[in-house]
């Protein structure tokens, strides 16, 4: 099989083509790097992504807060992980940098607030 990406592990954007069969990464061409090479193989074994959203806060200046997962989280479970988030409200205050959701899902990510309420 073959597939073809944009290296998005810089803002050159590289165009990748990684062959692969079901015993793994065959073969990846096009990236510049190794960090290219890497972000390749990554996509095909298992893909990741930085997850950006907000958790619900009761009593403070707004209703909800911005959080991030400090680390990127599989792919597969982005939706379940949302879930996770939208499940939760938090009490004010609530200050910048602090677990709302430690490990989230076992991901070993943490879901932390990126501003204040
Ligand atoms: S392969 Fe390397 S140079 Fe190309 S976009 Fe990826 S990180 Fe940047």
């Amino acid at each position: 099989m073959k597939r073809d990406l944009t290296c998005v592990a810089c803002p050159l954007g590289c165009a990748i083509t990684v062959e692969y069969d079901e015993t793994g990464v065959l073969s990846v061409t096009g990236n510049t790097c190794k960090r290219g090479d890497a972000y390749a193989r990554s996509e095909i074994v298992n893909p990741t992504r930085s997850l950006a959203t907000s958790v619900k806060v009761n009593g403070g200046i707004y209703p909800v807060v911005p959080v991030k997962s400090n680390k990127p989280i599989p792919k597969s479970m982005i939706f379940d992980c949302m879930k996770a988030i939208n499940s939760v409200t938090v009490e004010a205050p609530v200050k910048l940098g602090q677990v709302i959701i430690p490990n989230i899902l076992g991901t070993g990510a943490d879901i932390v607030a990126t501003n204040h309420d």
